[in-house]
């Protein structure tokens, strides 16, 4: 995706500034159900998205995997794997995980998202964290989209803001945050 690596400056900036630091990540088997070239039962499929549509990505125990290493990976509190089951897509760091419960048990009210990709991933998270009744303000240059159609990342952030999250961006929050 264009930029995707522009995003890991803004998200180590705002590392210290937070109490809680989860990182998501893709934790796919090798025949999961978005590649192209996976055969899919389409009884079992589960989502809105068609299966095979993804190139290989985020197999699991692949260094394709592992969080980029350009970001602050030492204040990162919590690591979730999400997408383990071969039959969705599992862009929502929400689905399968235990992220929910972490969140709850920790007491945390808002989140505050960064990410890849807006229009996937950043989105089903953020519409899920919604449901689940979190606050969650998206960090829009801490953001990038794959934007398969011109536009499905402002679309996405469009859809987020009709769900009730805020979009605000890296440097506001840091402003924020700095006593006076
Ligand atoms: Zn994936």
């Amino acid at each position: 995706m264009a930029e995707g690596d522009k995003i890991a400056g803004p998200i180590n900036a705002l590392l210290n500034s937070f109490e809680l630091v989860v990182a998501t990540r893709d934790w796919h088997p090798p025949d999961h159900g978005s590649f192209e070239g996976v055969d899919v039962d389409p009884k079992k499929w589960r989502g809105a998205d068609p299966p095979s549509i993804w190139p290989v990505h985020c197999v699991q125990g692949t260094p394709g995997a592992e969080l980029y290493p350009a970001l602050e990976q030492a204040k990162v509190d919590v690591v979730i794997d999400k997408g383990q089951d071969p039959n969705s897509q599992g862009y929502s760091g929400f689905q399968d995980t235990r992220l929910g419960d972490l969140l709850r048990d920790r007491r945390v009210d808002r989140l505050f998202v960064t990410g890849l990709a807006t229009d996937y991933c950043v989105k089903n998270t953020v519409l899920d964290a919604r449901r689940l009744g979190f606050g969650v303000t998206v960090l829009e240059d801490a953001v990038r989209g794959v934007d398969v159609r011109p536009g499905d990342s402002d679309r996405a952030l469009e859809e987020m803001e009709r769900a009730g999250a805020a979009v605000s961006s890296s440097k506001e929050i840091l402003k924020a945050k700095t006593p006076a």
